[in-house]
């Protein structure tokens, strides 16, 4: 049972022993008020941190004994950014997992054509990448998840089973939705937060300091000012003994069915 039906049924619970508590004495409308407030903030809190695998099991990271960094990249491909971070991957013999934007596939289709050859790992990361994308309904999210496999698959010629939910938010239509499609939900547990920070090298610190011994970092292939942080993240990590690993490989799965 997943924390959000966990914590649905101990709110029912405790209502109805408010309810029954407020048959025998006064109890007040503040308890009911207060389990409600306290429920609908638990759920939300779940939708927006990923790591809580409130509403889906959502892989953040894994056991190592060496000291690991996997990189992916979400949002792209991007026509201008994507190339440069293949470059740099290429140069320094990384493979990478690209969490891919349905809509920009059927733009640049090359360019996940590359990734594949280039032996980087592609998901799926909704068709529109909608900002509105969490209120969608099972329907909608579901068809926008099956119009990205299936423009993914006429390219590369292999069936993804690797999903990262846009904005990092999950919630019962999405969790449901990803069931259906047997996907593998993905998240990450270092946060560059490169779409906040613009500052290259306030970026740089900050993925050095997260750094622990297993890193699933989340990057965004459409950040220009990326590049030379990643260029400098890479050296800093080689220089200290990190190893860079495939998404698939360091959780063994499948990233294809
Ligand atoms: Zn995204």
């Amino acid at each position: 049972m997943l924390r959000y039906q966990k914590i649905l049924i101990v709110s029912v619970l405790l209502l109805v022993l408010v309810l029954i508590l407020d048959y025998y004495y006064y109890v007040g409308i503040g308890w009911y008020a207060g389990i409600i407030l306290v429920t609908i903030g638990l759920l939300a809190y779940g939708s927006i941190a990923i790591r809580s695998g409130f509403y889906s099991e959502v892989i953040c990271s894994a056991t190592s004994r060496e000291k690991v960094i996997t990189l992916t990249f979400d949002d792209g491909p991007d026509e201008k950014v994507t190339p440069q971070v293949l470059e740099l991957l290429k140069k320094h013999n990384i493979q990478a997992a690209f969490f891919c934007v349905g809509s920009k596939v059927m733009h640049h289709p090359l360019l996940i054509e590359r990734m594949d050859n280039e032996g980087h790992i592609i998901g799926g990361h909704s068709f529109s990448h909608h900002y509105l994308f969490d209120l969608f309904s099972y329907k909608k999210i579901l068809e926008e998840l099956v119009k990205t496999e299936k423009i993914i698959q006429r390219v590369i010629h292999k069936k993804i089973t690797l999903f990262r939910p846009p904005y990092g938010i999950t919630n019962p239509m999405l969790a449901k939705a990803l069931r259906k499609m047997n996907y593998h939900v993905i998240g990450w547990n270092l946060w560059s937060k490169d779409t906040v920070i613009k500052d290259e090298q306030k970026l740089y610190e900050r993925l050095i300091r997260k750094l622990g011994t297993v890193n699933i970092v989340l990057l965004h292939d459409n950040r220009m000012h990326l590049i030379p942080v990643l260029e400098k993240f890479i050296k800093f990590a080689k220089e200290n003994n990190y190893r860079f690993k495939r998404l698939d490989y360091l959780l063994q799965i499948e990233a294809y069915a």
